[in-house]
């Protein structure tokens, strides 16, 4: 097959350093019977070395002409083929239909990480973990503690029901073609429903979108439709602090504070 030209708007970077992946692999730490799917296989960089170690792998990729070379690679007509291939874009795949509990792995296309990440946190229930490759911007975001520069509302509606953790950083080399940003490598676990104390999440992610939606703004004035003076003064909370001031179990208290009021 003829060399493969890596498209821009699939978000392709394709991972060539052998010790990286080596290294991303063994934080993975795939057992056999695992149930596990790769997001945007790409030319396999990751495919491949989870296959030695796994019994049989999903993965789901958008590109059609990537699709044509895993399908030549890995016939599906094969009854004893390893690797399932589901064709499209993992935006809208329904990750219910895989057996679970499942692990998620990826070096995830750039330009829609975010939108991955809210996608995949609907299906907790079902996930042990994820390992994904990402803008390193993005997962120092992800991972921020309150009071610094990252954190923002994607700290706040990922930590309220993931443990999370950046493991690896990974330089532009370290890709065909390099992409202009660094990367880094986040394991993500979903905290059992038992330990998530966000009561109503529509209403927290209400909340925490108003708090961030005017981030230089105090919190009197960016919740100022949610909560009075007197309120602020019950919750403990000093209304002249910013959004990026509170912690997340503050939040949690604010959300549940006004689902209870209801
Ligand atoms: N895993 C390979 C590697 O590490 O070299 C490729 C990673 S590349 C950064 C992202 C991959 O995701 C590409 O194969 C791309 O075609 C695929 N992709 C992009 N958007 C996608 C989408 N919406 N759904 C599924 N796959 C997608």
């Amino acid at each position: 097959m003829s060399a493969h030209k890596a498209k821009k708007k699939f978000g392709q970077n394709f991972l060539v350093d052998q010790q990286i992946i080596a290294d991303i692999v063994a934080a993975i730490r795939p057992e056999p019977d695992d149930n596990m799917v790769e997001i945007g296989p790409g030319l396999g960089a990751l495919t491949r070395p989870l296959l030695k170690r796994l019994s049989h792998l999903h993965v789901v990729e958008i590109d059609r002409d990537i699709i044509a070379r895993l399908e030549h690679d890995y016939p599906q007509s094969d009854p004893n083929r390893k690797l399932t291939i589901h064709a499209g874009d993992a935006l809208a795949f329904d990750f219910a239909t895989l057996p679970a509990p499942l692990r998620i792995v990826g070096n995830l296309p750039y330009n829609i990480s975010s939108p991955l990440l809210f996608h995949f946190a609907a299906y907790t229930e079902r996930v042990t973990d994820m390992h994904f490759m990402l803008q390193d911007e993005v997962v120092e975001r992800m991972v921020a503690g309150h009071s610094t520069p990252a954190y923002g509302r994607l700290s706040v509606m990922l930590q309220y029901r993931f443990y999370m953790e950046k493991l690896l950083d990974v330089p532009p080399e370290s890709f065909r073609p390099a992409p202009k940003v660094n990367s880094a490598i986040v394991r993500m676990i979903p905290l059992p429903s038992a330990e998530i104390a966000v009561k109503n999440e529509k209403l927290y992610a209400q909340i925490v979108s108003a708090a961030f939606g005017q981030r230089r703004k105090t919190l009197r004035n960016t919740l100022r439709d949610h909560l009075d003076e007197a309120a602020f003064v019950e919750l403990g909370i000093d209304s002249q602090l910013r959004a990026e001031n509170l912690a997340v179990e503050d939040f949690i208290r604010v959300a549940n504070y006004l689902n209870d009021q209801v």
